[in-house]
Protein backbone atom coordinates (compact mmCIF):
# COMPACT_ATOMS: atom_id res chain seq x y z
CA UNK A 1 0.00 0.00 0.00
CA UNK A 2 1.50 3.62 -0.75
CA UNK A 3 1.75 6.39 2.27
CA UNK A 4 -1.57 7.84 2.64
CA UNK A 5 0.13 10.96 2.85
CA UNK A 6 2.02 11.59 0.10
CA UNK A 7 5.69 12.14 -0.38
CA UNK A 8 5.17 15.44 0.19
CA UNK A 9 2.73 15.77 2.84
CA UNK A 10 5.90 16.57 5.27
CA UNK A 11 6.15 20.13 4.33
CA UNK A 12 3.39 22.80 4.93
CA UNK A 13 1.27 24.19 2.07
CA UNK A 14 2.03 27.90 1.84
CA UNK A 15 -0.34 28.34 -1.02
CA UNK A 16 2.25 30.45 -3.14
CA UNK A 17 3.63 27.76 -4.74
CA UNK A 18 3.46 28.64 -8.56
CA UNK A 19 0.84 26.27 -10.57
CA UNK A 20 2.61 23.58 -10.82
CA UNK A 21 6.11 25.18 -11.39
CA UNK A 22 8.14 23.27 -9.43
CA UNK A 23 10.74 21.22 -10.73
CA UNK A 24 10.16 17.53 -11.64
CA UNK A 25 11.79 14.89 -13.69
CA UNK A 26 9.48 16.41 -16.55
CA UNK A 27 10.66 19.67 -16.79
CA UNK A 28 14.04 18.65 -16.54
CA UNK A 29 13.50 16.46 -19.36
CA UNK A 30 11.43 19.32 -21.85
CA UNK A 31 14.66 21.52 -20.79
CA UNK A 32 17.14 18.81 -21.31
CA UNK A 33 15.09 18.33 -25.35
CA UNK A 34 15.16 21.47 -25.60
CA UNK A 35 18.45 22.04 -25.18
CA UNK A 36 19.84 18.90 -27.47
CA UNK A 37 17.82 20.65 -30.23
CA UNK A 38 15.42 17.54 -29.81
CA UNK A 39 12.10 18.21 -31.21
CA UNK A 40 13.66 20.93 -33.22
CA UNK A 41 13.57 23.23 -30.26
CA UNK A 42 9.73 22.67 -30.04
CA UNK A 43 7.29 22.42 -27.04
CA UNK A 44 3.76 20.63 -27.97
CA UNK A 45 1.50 18.67 -25.03
CA UNK A 46 -1.70 17.66 -25.03
CA UNK A 47 -4.34 16.87 -22.65
CA UNK A 48 -6.43 14.11 -24.00
CA UNK A 49 -9.39 13.22 -21.65
CA UNK A 50 -11.93 10.75 -22.83
CA UNK A 51 -15.45 12.33 -23.22
CA UNK A 52 -17.81 9.44 -21.24
CA UNK A 53 -17.66 11.01 -17.89
CA UNK A 54 -16.92 14.44 -15.89
CA UNK A 55 -13.25 15.43 -15.09
CA UNK A 56 -12.17 14.80 -11.43
CA UNK A 57 -9.57 16.45 -9.41
CA UNK A 58 -6.90 13.92 -10.45
CA UNK A 59 -7.41 14.93 -14.18
CA UNK A 60 -6.64 18.56 -12.69
CA UNK A 61 -3.15 17.45 -11.88
CA UNK A 62 -3.27 16.10 -15.61
CA UNK A 63 -4.60 19.13 -17.02
CA UNK A 64 -2.45 21.69 -14.78
CA UNK A 65 0.90 19.63 -15.90
CA UNK A 66 0.18 19.60 -19.63
CA UNK A 67 -0.79 23.53 -19.63
CA UNK A 68 2.09 24.60 -17.58
CA UNK A 69 4.85 22.47 -19.11
CA UNK A 70 4.16 24.03 -22.69
CA UNK A 71 3.77 27.64 -21.17
CA UNK A 72 6.85 27.64 -19.37
CA UNK A 73 8.51 26.61 -21.80
CA UNK A 74 6.90 28.72 -24.63
CA UNK A 75 5.05 25.67 -26.38
CA UNK A 76 1.29 24.91 -27.36
CA UNK A 77 -0.96 22.94 -25.43
CA UNK A 78 -4.00 21.13 -27.30
CA UNK A 79 -7.08 19.86 -25.88
CA UNK A 80 -7.85 16.64 -27.77
CA UNK A 81 -10.95 14.46 -26.92
CA UNK A 82 -9.93 10.84 -27.48
CA UNK A 83 -13.31 9.53 -28.54
CA UNK A 84 -13.13 6.63 -30.02
CA UNK A 85 -15.89 4.50 -28.31
CA UNK A 86 -19.12 5.42 -29.74
CA UNK A 87 -20.95 3.31 -26.94
CA UNK A 88 -19.83 5.67 -24.20
CA UNK A 89 -19.32 9.36 -25.44
CA UNK A 90 -21.76 12.42 -26.07
CA UNK A 91 -21.21 15.94 -26.45
CA UNK A 92 -22.61 16.94 -23.02
CA UNK A 93 -19.65 15.62 -22.30
CA UNK A 94 -17.50 17.35 -24.19
CA UNK A 95 -18.74 20.58 -23.69
CA UNK A 96 -18.73 19.84 -19.66
CA UNK A 97 -15.16 19.41 -20.34
CA UNK A 98 -13.79 22.40 -22.79
CA UNK A 99 -15.85 24.47 -19.67
CA UNK A 100 -14.00 22.74 -16.86
CA UNK A 101 -10.61 23.38 -18.27
CA UNK A 102 -11.38 26.51 -19.00
CA UNK A 103 -12.95 27.02 -15.28
CA UNK A 104 -9.86 25.97 -13.81
CA UNK A 105 -7.69 28.83 -15.37
CA UNK A 106 -6.43 27.16 -18.81
CA UNK A 107 -6.79 27.99 -22.73
CA UNK A 108 -6.48 25.32 -25.05
CA UNK A 109 -4.24 26.79 -28.26
CA UNK A 110 -6.56 24.14 -30.50
CA UNK A 111 -9.40 21.51 -29.34
CA UNK A 112 -9.02 18.74 -31.63
CA UNK A 113 -11.18 15.10 -31.70
CA UNK A 114 -9.42 12.17 -32.29
CA UNK A 115 -12.46 10.92 -34.37
CA UNK A 116 -11.20 13.94 -36.97
CA UNK A 117 -8.32 11.55 -37.84
CA UNK A 118 -10.38 8.10 -38.59
CA UNK A 119 -9.74 8.91 -42.27
CA UNK A 120 -5.81 9.19 -41.37
CA UNK A 121 -6.03 6.28 -39.14
CA UNK A 122 -7.30 4.57 -41.36
CA UNK A 123 -5.43 5.26 -44.45
CA UNK A 124 -2.47 4.00 -41.98
CA UNK A 125 -3.76 1.11 -41.03
CA UNK A 126 -4.16 0.21 -45.02
CA UNK A 127 -0.55 1.19 -45.23
CA UNK A 128 0.67 -0.85 -41.87
CA UNK A 129 -1.48 -3.99 -43.79
CA UNK A 130 0.51 -3.35 -47.38
CA UNK A 131 3.57 -4.01 -45.37
CA UNK A 132 2.68 -6.72 -43.72
CA UNK A 133 2.68 -4.70 -40.49
CA UNK A 134 -1.12 -5.61 -39.75
CA UNK A 135 -3.46 -8.20 -40.48
CA UNK A 136 -7.56 -9.12 -40.08
CA UNK A 137 -8.07 -11.94 -37.69
CA UNK A 138 -11.34 -13.37 -37.26
CA UNK A 139 -10.75 -15.28 -33.93
CA UNK A 140 -13.30 -14.19 -31.76
CA UNK A 141 -12.79 -12.10 -28.40
CA UNK A 142 -12.06 -14.66 -25.73
CA UNK A 143 -9.60 -16.13 -28.10
CA UNK A 144 -7.58 -13.73 -29.24
CA UNK A 145 -7.63 -12.92 -25.48
CA UNK A 146 -5.96 -16.40 -24.64
CA UNK A 147 -3.82 -16.42 -27.55
CA UNK A 148 -1.71 -13.79 -26.22
CA UNK A 149 -0.80 -15.43 -23.20
CA UNK A 150 0.78 -14.22 -19.76
CA UNK A 151 3.72 -13.14 -18.64
CA UNK A 152 6.23 -15.79 -18.22
CA UNK A 153 3.82 -18.16 -20.77
CA UNK A 154 4.01 -18.04 -24.33
CA UNK A 155 1.97 -16.63 -26.47
CA UNK A 156 -0.20 -18.82 -29.56
CA UNK A 157 0.01 -17.17 -32.99
CA UNK A 158 -3.43 -16.77 -34.77
CA UNK A 159 -4.17 -19.28 -37.94
CA UNK A 160 -4.95 -15.84 -39.95
CA UNK A 161 -1.52 -14.32 -38.96
CA UNK A 162 -0.10 -14.86 -42.17
CA UNK A 163 -2.71 -14.25 -44.28
CA UNK A 164 -1.58 -12.38 -47.45
CA UNK A 165 -2.09 -8.19 -47.91
CA UNK A 166 -4.13 -8.47 -50.90
CA UNK A 167 -6.59 -10.40 -48.46
CA UNK A 168 -6.16 -8.39 -45.39
CA UNK A 169 -6.69 -5.37 -47.75
CA UNK A 170 -9.97 -7.10 -49.11
CA UNK A 171 -10.70 -7.87 -45.82
CA UNK A 172 -10.13 -4.78 -43.66
CA UNK A 173 -12.30 -2.59 -46.26
CA UNK A 174 -15.21 -5.03 -46.20
CA UNK A 175 -15.04 -4.65 -42.09
CA UNK A 176 -14.99 -0.83 -43.14
CA UNK A 177 -17.97 -1.08 -45.50
CA UNK A 178 -20.43 -2.95 -42.98
CA UNK A 179 -20.18 -6.61 -44.34
CA UNK A 180 -19.18 -8.01 -41.27
CA UNK A 181 -20.87 -8.63 -37.74
CA UNK A 182 -19.42 -7.01 -34.86
CA UNK A 183 -17.36 -9.64 -33.01
CA UNK A 184 -16.35 -11.35 -36.38
CA UNK A 185 -13.14 -9.89 -36.81
CA UNK A 186 -10.69 -7.31 -35.75
CA UNK A 187 -7.47 -5.97 -37.29
CA UNK A 188 -4.19 -6.61 -35.32
CA UNK A 189 -0.84 -5.36 -35.73
CA UNK A 190 1.43 -8.01 -36.35
CA UNK A 191 4.47 -7.44 -34.16
CA UNK A 192 5.60 -10.36 -32.15
CA UNK A 193 3.54 -12.70 -29.99
CA UNK A 194 6.47 -13.81 -27.72
CA UNK A 195 7.53 -10.15 -26.75
CA UNK A 196 7.55 -10.23 -23.13
CA UNK A 197 5.70 -7.07 -23.19
CA UNK A 198 1.89 -8.21 -23.39
CA UNK A 199 1.07 -5.29 -24.77
CA UNK A 200 3.08 -5.81 -28.18
CA UNK A 201 1.47 -9.31 -28.51
CA UNK A 202 0.02 -8.59 -31.72
CA UNK A 203 -2.69 -6.16 -30.39
CA UNK A 204 -6.18 -5.15 -31.94
CA UNK A 205 -6.05 -2.15 -33.92
CA UNK A 206 -9.85 -1.82 -34.97
CA UNK A 207 -13.17 -3.46 -33.86
CA UNK A 208 -16.12 -4.16 -35.81
CA UNK A 209 -19.14 -1.59 -33.45
CA UNK A 210 -22.28 -0.84 -36.27
CA UNK A 211 -22.85 2.23 -33.66
CA UNK A 212 -23.54 5.60 -34.35
CA UNK A 213 -20.34 7.97 -33.06
CA UNK A 214 -21.78 11.34 -31.56
CA UNK A 215 -19.73 13.17 -34.33
CA UNK A 216 -18.30 11.00 -37.28
CA UNK A 217 -22.27 9.52 -37.17
CA UNK A 218 -23.01 6.49 -39.19
CA UNK A 219 -19.85 7.14 -41.47
CA UNK A 220 -17.85 4.58 -39.54
CA UNK A 221 -18.31 0.94 -38.54
CA UNK A 222 -14.62 0.12 -37.13
CA UNK A 223 -13.51 2.18 -34.42
CA UNK A 224 -9.82 2.46 -33.35
CA UNK A 225 -8.44 1.37 -30.30
CA UNK A 226 -7.17 3.77 -27.63
CA UNK A 227 -3.42 2.39 -28.82
CA UNK A 228 -3.61 2.70 -32.21
CA UNK A 229 -5.51 6.20 -32.21
CA UNK A 230 -3.56 7.68 -29.46
CA UNK A 231 -0.01 8.07 -30.57
CA UNK A 232 -1.08 8.59 -34.18
CA UNK A 233 -3.01 11.62 -33.40
CA UNK A 234 -0.07 13.03 -31.12
CA UNK A 235 1.61 12.55 -34.20
CA UNK A 236 -0.68 14.27 -36.56
CA UNK A 237 -0.85 17.30 -33.96
CA UNK A 238 2.64 17.46 -33.79
CA UNK A 239 2.80 16.36 -30.19
CA UNK A 240 6.35 16.23 -28.95
CA UNK A 241 6.17 15.38 -24.94
CA UNK A 242 3.10 13.31 -24.73
CA UNK A 243 2.61 12.96 -20.65
CA UNK A 244 0.48 10.52 -19.49
CA UNK A 245 -0.05 8.39 -15.97
CA UNK A 246 2.03 5.73 -15.23
CA UNK A 247 -0.81 3.04 -16.03
CA UNK A 248 0.27 3.45 -20.19
CA UNK A 249 3.95 2.62 -18.81
CA UNK A 250 3.57 -0.84 -20.85
CA UNK A 251 1.93 0.91 -23.67
CA UNK A 252 4.86 2.85 -24.50
CA UNK A 253 6.83 0.23 -26.67
CA UNK A 254 3.95 -0.05 -28.37
CA UNK A 255 3.38 3.38 -28.76
CA UNK A 256 7.11 3.74 -30.39
CA UNK A 257 6.35 0.61 -32.40
CA UNK A 258 3.55 2.26 -34.45
CA UNK A 259 5.61 5.83 -35.06
CA UNK A 260 8.70 4.16 -36.27
CA UNK A 261 6.47 1.80 -38.86
CA UNK A 262 4.36 4.69 -40.04
CA UNK A 263 5.96 7.59 -42.58
CA UNK A 264 6.01 10.23 -40.07
CA UNK A 265 7.90 12.29 -41.94
CA UNK A 266 4.85 13.33 -44.23
CA UNK A 267 3.30 15.00 -42.00
CA UNK A 268 6.03 17.80 -42.19
CA UNK A 269 6.59 18.31 -38.26
CA UNK A 270 9.95 20.09 -37.32
CA UNK A 271 11.22 17.24 -35.13
CA UNK A 272 11.40 14.03 -34.11
CA UNK A 273 8.35 12.09 -33.57
CA UNK A 274 6.61 12.64 -30.36
CA UNK A 275 7.93 11.04 -26.88
CA UNK A 276 5.72 9.60 -24.24
CA UNK A 277 6.38 9.71 -20.05
CA UNK A 278 4.81 8.66 -17.54
CA UNK A 279 3.71 10.58 -13.98
CA UNK A 280 2.02 9.17 -10.83
CA UNK A 281 -1.64 9.68 -10.70
CA UNK A 282 -3.35 11.76 -8.45
CA UNK A 283 -4.99 9.97 -5.62
CA UNK A 284 -6.72 11.23 -2.44
CA UNK A 285 -7.51 9.37 0.80
CA UNK A 286 -11.83 8.26 1.31
CA UNK A 287 -11.60 9.49 -2.46
CA UNK A 288 -13.00 7.92 -5.75
CA UNK A 289 -10.94 9.20 -8.92
CA UNK A 290 -12.69 6.80 -11.41
CA UNK A 291 -15.07 7.73 -13.46
CA UNK A 292 -16.84 4.41 -14.27
CA UNK A 293 -17.37 4.72 -10.54
CA UNK A 294 -18.08 8.01 -10.15
CA UNK A 295 -20.89 7.07 -13.01
CA UNK A 296 -22.34 4.51 -10.49
CA UNK A 297 -22.42 6.76 -7.83
CA UNK A 298 -24.65 8.90 -10.18
CA UNK A 299 -26.73 6.61 -11.66
CA UNK A 300 -27.77 4.65 -8.65
CA UNK A 301 -28.31 7.89 -6.88
CA UNK A 302 -26.38 7.86 -4.35
CA UNK A 303 -25.14 11.56 -5.19
CA UNK A 304 -27.77 13.78 -6.43
CA UNK A 305 -25.57 14.52 -9.92
CA UNK A 306 -21.98 15.17 -11.72
CA UNK A 307 -22.25 18.43 -9.45
CA UNK A 308 -23.04 16.78 -6.04
CA UNK A 309 -20.62 18.67 -4.09
CA UNK A 310 -19.83 15.41 -2.28
CA UNK A 311 -17.81 14.16 -5.41
CA UNK A 312 -14.54 15.07 -6.55
CA UNK A 313 -15.41 15.72 -9.70
CA UNK A 314 -13.88 19.63 -10.90
CA UNK A 315 -17.89 20.65 -11.37
CA UNK A 316 -18.69 19.48 -7.81
CA UNK A 317 -15.92 21.21 -6.72
CA UNK A 318 -16.71 24.13 -8.26
CA UNK A 319 -20.43 23.70 -6.81
CA UNK A 320 -18.68 23.58 -3.60
CA UNK A 321 -16.62 27.04 -3.81
CA UNK A 322 -13.12 25.82 -4.39
CA UNK A 323 -11.68 28.27 -5.94
CA UNK A 324 -9.29 27.02 -8.81
CA UNK A 325 -6.63 28.55 -8.03
CA UNK A 326 -6.37 26.81 -4.73
CA UNK A 327 -6.52 23.65 -7.04
CA UNK A 328 -3.97 24.85 -9.17
CA UNK A 329 -1.77 25.77 -6.36
CA UNK A 330 -2.52 21.98 -4.88
CA UNK A 331 -1.69 20.66 -7.80
CA UNK A 332 1.74 22.40 -8.05
CA UNK A 333 2.14 22.04 -4.46
CA UNK A 334 2.13 17.62 -4.64
CA UNK A 335 4.42 18.07 -7.71
CA UNK A 336 5.33 15.21 -10.12
CA UNK A 337 6.94 12.10 -9.17
CA UNK A 338 7.10 8.90 -10.84
CA UNK A 339 5.62 6.44 -7.70
CA UNK A 340 2.17 6.89 -7.16
CA UNK A 341 0.92 8.66 -4.14
CA UNK A 342 -2.16 9.12 -1.93
CA UNK A 343 -2.90 12.32 -0.60
CA UNK A 344 -4.83 13.34 2.24
CA UNK A 345 -7.96 15.66 0.89
CA UNK A 346 -7.25 17.99 4.11
CA UNK A 347 -4.28 19.18 1.94
CA UNK A 348 -6.19 20.35 -0.77
CA UNK A 349 -8.35 21.85 1.59
CA UNK A 350 -5.72 23.66 3.13
CA UNK A 351 -5.47 25.46 0.16
CA UNK A 352 -8.88 26.16 -0.59
CA UNK A 353 -9.14 27.67 3.66
CA UNK A 354 -5.68 29.79 2.64
CA UNK A 355 -7.22 31.33 -0.14
CA UNK A 356 -10.84 31.94 1.08
CA UNK A 357 -9.77 33.33 4.16
CA UNK A 358 -8.15 35.88 1.48
CA UNK A 359 -10.79 36.59 -0.27
CA UNK A 360 -14.23 35.53 1.03
CA UNK A 361 -16.42 38.43 3.21
CA UNK A 362 -17.61 37.77 6.45
CA UNK A 363 -20.82 37.52 7.08
CA UNK A 364 -23.12 36.00 10.21
CA UNK A 365 -24.95 32.99 10.13
CA UNK A 366 -26.87 30.62 12.41
CA UNK A 367 -27.90 27.05 11.73
CA UNK A 368 -29.05 25.64 14.70
CA UNK A 369 -30.54 28.37 16.01
CA UNK A 370 -31.45 29.24 19.98
CA UNK A 371 -33.44 32.10 20.68
CA UNK A 372 -31.58 34.37 23.35
CA UNK A 373 -33.31 37.35 25.10
CA UNK A 374 -32.27 40.50 26.01
CA UNK A 375 -34.11 41.15 29.13
CA UNK A 376 -32.78 44.31 29.43
CA UNK A 377 -33.10 45.87 26.32
CA UNK A 378 -34.50 49.19 25.74
CA UNK A 379 -37.72 50.09 23.53
CA UNK A 380 -38.18 53.18 22.19
CA UNK A 381 -40.86 55.61 22.58
CA UNK A 382 -44.00 53.50 21.24
CA UNK A 383 -42.93 50.19 23.44
CA UNK A 384 -40.98 48.72 20.44
CA UNK A 385 -37.46 47.13 21.04
CA UNK A 386 -35.06 49.57 19.75
CA UNK A 387 -32.93 48.46 16.62
CA UNK A 388 -29.17 49.50 16.77
CA UNK A 389 -26.86 49.40 13.59
CA UNK A 390 -23.24 47.63 14.52
CA UNK A 391 -20.67 48.15 12.15
CA UNK A 392 -18.94 44.45 11.58
CA UNK A 393 -15.60 44.28 9.58
CA UNK A 394 -15.95 42.93 6.41
CA UNK A 395 -12.67 40.64 5.94
CA UNK A 396 -9.54 41.26 8.68
CA UNK A 397 -7.53 40.31 5.99
CA UNK A 398 -8.91 42.56 3.98
CA UNK A 399 -8.64 46.25 5.32
CA UNK A 400 -9.87 47.48 1.30
CA UNK A 401 -13.43 45.04 1.80
CA UNK A 402 -14.78 47.71 4.44
CA UNK A 403 -17.42 47.37 7.17
CA UNK A 404 -21.44 46.77 6.90
CA UNK A 405 -24.42 47.70 9.28
CA UNK A 406 -25.56 44.54 11.31
CA UNK A 407 -29.09 45.23 12.95
CA UNK A 408 -28.94 44.21 16.69
CA UNK A 409 -31.93 44.36 19.16
CA UNK A 410 -33.20 42.71 21.61
CA UNK A 411 -34.29 39.11 20.40
CA UNK A 412 -31.47 37.19 18.67
CA UNK A 413 -30.92 33.67 17.22
CA UNK A 414 -27.86 32.08 18.48
CA UNK A 415 -25.95 28.78 17.50
CA UNK A 416 -27.71 26.02 20.07
CA UNK A 417 -24.02 24.43 20.34
CA UNK A 418 -22.83 28.16 22.44
CA UNK A 419 -25.16 27.29 25.27
CA UNK A 420 -25.18 25.07 27.62
CA UNK A 421 -27.17 23.97 30.77
CA UNK A 422 -24.32 22.29 31.88
CA UNK A 423 -21.16 23.49 31.09
CA UNK A 424 -18.61 20.68 30.79
CA UNK A 425 -14.79 21.80 32.06
CA UNK A 426 -13.28 24.37 29.57
CA UNK A 427 -16.63 25.10 27.83
CA UNK A 428 -16.42 28.88 27.84
CA UNK A 429 -19.36 29.81 25.73
CA UNK A 430 -22.71 30.82 27.10
CA UNK A 431 -24.35 29.28 30.38
CA UNK A 432 -26.30 30.26 33.51
CA UNK A 433 -24.11 33.04 35.37
CA UNK A 434 -21.90 33.36 32.66
CA UNK A 435 -20.58 36.58 30.38
CA UNK A 436 -19.90 36.02 26.89
CA UNK A 437 -19.27 38.51 23.93
CA UNK A 438 -21.37 39.00 20.89
CA UNK A 439 -19.77 39.52 18.22
CA UNK A 440 -19.59 43.49 17.00
CA UNK A 441 -22.54 43.49 19.61
CA UNK A 442 -22.28 43.75 23.85
CA UNK A 443 -21.27 41.54 26.01
CA UNK A 444 -24.42 39.65 27.65
CA UNK A 445 -24.80 37.73 30.62
CA UNK A 446 -26.85 34.67 30.97
CA UNK A 447 -30.21 34.94 34.10
CA UNK A 448 -32.14 32.26 32.98
CA UNK A 449 -32.98 29.38 30.78
CA UNK A 450 -36.59 28.03 29.64
CA UNK A 451 -37.28 24.47 28.65
CA UNK A 452 -39.48 22.08 27.51
CA UNK A 453 -40.89 19.39 29.18
CA UNK A 454 -38.20 17.22 27.48
CA UNK A 455 -35.84 19.69 29.22
CA UNK A 456 -34.78 21.09 25.94
CA UNK A 457 -33.47 24.64 26.15
CA UNK A 458 -36.05 26.55 24.17
CA UNK A 459 -34.81 30.41 25.28
CA UNK A 460 -31.88 31.80 26.73
CA UNK A 461 -32.12 35.03 28.86
CA UNK A 462 -29.08 37.91 29.01
CA UNK A 463 -28.86 40.74 30.42
CA UNK A 464 -26.19 43.32 28.56
CA UNK A 465 -23.87 45.82 29.42
CA UNK A 466 -24.88 48.81 27.74
CA UNK A 467 -21.07 50.35 28.16
CA UNK A 468 -19.48 47.25 26.02
CA UNK A 469 -20.66 48.62 22.51
CA UNK A 470 -16.95 48.45 21.74
CA UNK A 471 -16.54 45.33 22.39
CA UNK A 472 -14.45 45.69 25.97
CA UNK A 473 -15.43 46.83 29.14
CA UNK A 474 -14.19 49.65 30.77
CA UNK A 475 -13.29 48.12 33.98
CA UNK A 476 -11.55 45.76 31.78
CA UNK A 477 -13.12 42.55 32.68
CA UNK A 478 -12.90 40.06 30.86
CA UNK A 479 -15.29 37.38 28.60
CA UNK A 480 -13.15 34.25 27.38
CA UNK A 481 -15.94 33.92 24.72
CA UNK A 482 -17.17 35.34 21.53
CA UNK A 483 -20.40 34.47 19.60
CA UNK A 484 -21.82 35.07 16.39
CA UNK A 485 -25.84 35.96 16.28
CA UNK A 486 -28.54 36.94 14.31
CA UNK A 487 -31.59 39.60 14.88
CA UNK A 488 -34.48 37.31 15.07
CA UNK A 489 -36.75 40.54 13.78
CA UNK A 490 -34.46 41.21 10.77
CA UNK A 491 -33.36 37.85 10.13
CA UNK A 492 -33.26 35.73 6.11
CA UNK A 493 -33.78 32.18 6.32
CA UNK A 494 -31.18 30.00 4.84
CA UNK A 495 -30.49 26.60 3.98
CA UNK A 496 -27.14 25.02 4.28
CA UNK A 497 -25.72 21.57 3.21
CA UNK A 498 -23.05 20.54 6.31
CA UNK A 499 -20.63 17.47 4.41
CA UNK A 500 -18.91 14.98 5.48
CA UNK A 501 -16.41 12.82 3.65
CA UNK A 502 -18.43 10.46 1.01
CA UNK A 503 -16.59 7.33 1.49
CA UNK A 504 -15.46 6.71 5.52
CA UNK A 505 -12.53 4.67 4.55
CA UNK A 506 -9.64 5.82 3.10
CA UNK A 507 -8.72 3.39 0.59
CA UNK A 508 -12.78 2.84 -0.35
CA UNK A 509 -13.90 -0.54 -1.46
CA UNK A 510 -10.38 -1.77 0.29
CA UNK A 511 -12.03 -4.21 2.20
CA UNK A 512 -14.70 -5.92 -0.29
CA UNK A 513 -13.98 -4.86 -3.66
CA UNK A 514 -16.29 -2.30 -3.85
CA UNK A 515 -16.04 0.93 -2.79
CA UNK A 516 -19.50 1.60 -2.42
CA UNK A 517 -19.81 -0.70 0.66
CA UNK A 518 -17.95 1.93 1.79
CA UNK A 519 -20.19 4.86 1.29
CA UNK A 520 -20.52 7.22 4.51
CA UNK A 521 -24.11 7.12 5.61
CA UNK A 522 -24.85 10.12 6.44
CA UNK A 523 -22.83 12.51 4.10
CA UNK A 524 -24.62 15.50 4.08
CA UNK A 525 -26.59 16.81 6.80
CA UNK A 526 -29.21 19.69 5.60
CA UNK A 527 -29.98 22.73 8.40
CA UNK A 528 -32.70 25.37 8.15
CA UNK A 529 -30.89 28.29 9.54
CA UNK A 530 -30.84 31.88 9.69
CA UNK A 531 -28.57 34.72 8.49
CA UNK A 532 -28.15 38.15 8.67
CA UNK A 533 -29.71 40.78 5.88
CA UNK A 534 -26.81 40.93 4.06
CA UNK A 535 -26.89 37.38 3.27
CA UNK A 536 -30.05 37.56 0.63
CA UNK A 537 -27.38 39.29 -1.75
CA UNK A 538 -24.82 36.86 -2.23
CA UNK A 539 -25.14 35.58 -5.58
CA UNK A 540 -24.74 31.77 -6.53
CA UNK A 541 -21.44 30.76 -6.88
CA UNK A 542 -20.18 33.71 -4.34
CA UNK A 543 -18.20 32.26 -1.08
CA UNK A 544 -19.12 34.08 2.01
CA UNK A 545 -17.03 33.18 5.60
CA UNK A 546 -20.14 32.57 7.91
CA UNK A 547 -18.33 33.62 11.12
CA UNK A 548 -17.09 30.41 13.19
CA UNK A 549 -18.81 27.83 10.79
CA UNK A 550 -16.60 28.17 7.93
CA UNK A 551 -16.70 28.85 4.26
CA UNK A 552 -19.88 28.54 2.25
CA UNK A 553 -20.53 28.81 -1.25
CA UNK A 554 -24.59 30.35 -2.65
CA UNK A 555 -26.22 27.89 -4.70
CA UNK A 556 -29.65 28.18 -6.43
CA UNK A 557 -32.70 27.74 -3.68
CA UNK A 558 -33.36 23.93 -2.79
CA UNK A 559 -36.23 22.11 -3.71
CA UNK A 560 -37.73 22.00 0.29
CA UNK A 561 -37.49 25.86 0.91
CA UNK A 562 -37.78 27.29 -2.72
CA UNK A 563 -37.35 30.87 -1.47
CA UNK A 564 -34.38 30.39 1.51
CA UNK A 565 -31.16 31.12 -0.20
CA UNK A 566 -29.19 27.63 -0.05
CA UNK A 567 -25.34 27.27 0.62
CA UNK A 568 -22.97 24.62 0.77
CA UNK A 569 -19.98 24.07 3.13
CA UNK A 570 -16.89 24.63 1.06
CA UNK A 571 -14.78 23.59 4.04
CA UNK A 572 -14.52 24.45 7.96
CA UNK A 573 -12.72 26.82 9.43
CA UNK A 574 -9.72 24.65 11.24
CA UNK A 575 -7.25 23.30 9.45
CA UNK A 576 -7.17 19.75 10.26
CA UNK A 577 -3.80 19.31 7.71
CA UNK A 578 -1.70 20.74 10.60
CA UNK A 579 -3.30 18.14 12.40
CA UNK A 580 -2.28 15.57 10.51
CA UNK A 581 0.97 16.41 10.30
CA UNK A 582 1.44 17.07 13.86
CA UNK A 583 0.15 13.24 14.15
CA UNK A 584 3.04 12.11 11.70
CA UNK A 585 5.73 14.03 13.09
CA UNK A 586 4.44 12.79 16.43
CA UNK A 587 4.59 9.07 14.61
CA UNK A 588 7.99 9.94 12.84
CA UNK A 589 9.31 10.67 16.49
CA UNK A 590 8.42 7.18 17.86
CA UNK A 591 9.25 4.80 15.18
P1 LIG B 1 -10.82 7.31 -15.28
O1 LIG B 1 -9.99 6.14 -14.89
O2 LIG B 1 -11.29 8.16 -14.18
O3 LIG B 1 -11.90 6.99 -16.27
P2 LIG B 1 -9.17 7.99 -17.40
O4 LIG B 1 -7.71 7.88 -17.26
O5 LIG B 1 -9.85 6.93 -18.15
O6 LIG B 1 -9.81 8.25 -16.00
P3 LIG B 1 -9.15 9.93 -19.39
O7 LIG B 1 -10.28 10.76 -19.84
O8 LIG B 1 -8.66 8.88 -20.29
O9 LIG B 1 -9.60 9.34 -18.03
O10 LIG B 1 -7.95 10.81 -18.86
C1 LIG B 1 -7.42 11.91 -19.54
C2 LIG B 1 -6.04 12.18 -19.03
O11 LIG B 1 -6.08 12.43 -17.63
C3 LIG B 1 -5.10 11.02 -19.23
O12 LIG B 1 -3.88 11.51 -19.75
C4 LIG B 1 -4.90 10.45 -17.87
O13 LIG B 1 -3.61 9.93 -17.76
C5 LIG B 1 -5.12 11.65 -16.97
N1 LIG B 1 -5.62 11.23 -15.66
C6 LIG B 1 -6.72 10.50 -15.42
N2 LIG B 1 -6.86 10.25 -14.10
C7 LIG B 1 -5.82 10.87 -13.48
C8 LIG B 1 -5.39 10.99 -12.12
N3 LIG B 1 -6.07 10.41 -11.12
N4 LIG B 1 -4.26 11.69 -11.87
C9 LIG B 1 -3.57 12.27 -12.87
N5 LIG B 1 -3.92 12.19 -14.16
C10 LIG B 1 -5.03 11.50 -14.48
MG1 LIG C 1 -8.84 6.44 -20.00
Amino acid sequence: MTDPLGPASSAAPTGESANGGSRDFIRDQVEADLGSERFAGRVQTRFPPEPNGYLHVGHAKAICLDFTVASEFGGRCFLRFDDTNPATESPEYVEAIVDDVKWLGFEPDEVRFASDYFEQLYAWAEYLIERGLAYVDDQDAETISAGRGGFGQPGIESPYRDRSAPENLRLFREMAAGQHPEGSRVLRARVDMQHENMQMRDPVMYRIRHEHHYRSGDGWCIYPTYDWAHGQSDAIEGVTHSLCTLEFRDNRALYDWYLEHLPFAELGHAGDRPHQTEFARLELTHTITSKRILRRLVEVGHVDGWDDPRLPTLRALRRRGYPPSAIRDFCGFIGVARTNSRHAPELLESFVRTELNATAPRRMAVLRPLKLVITNWPTDDDGKPVVEYREAVNNPEDPSAGTRQVPFSGTLWIEQDDFRLEAPPKYFRLTLGREVRLRAGYFVRCTDAVTDPDGNVTEVHCTYDPETSGGQAPDGRKVKATIHWVSAAHAVPIEAALYERLFRTELPGEHTGDPLDDLHPNSRELCAGVAEPAVADIAPGQVVQFERLGYFCADNPGPDSPDAPFFHRTVGLRDEWANIQKRQQQQGVRR
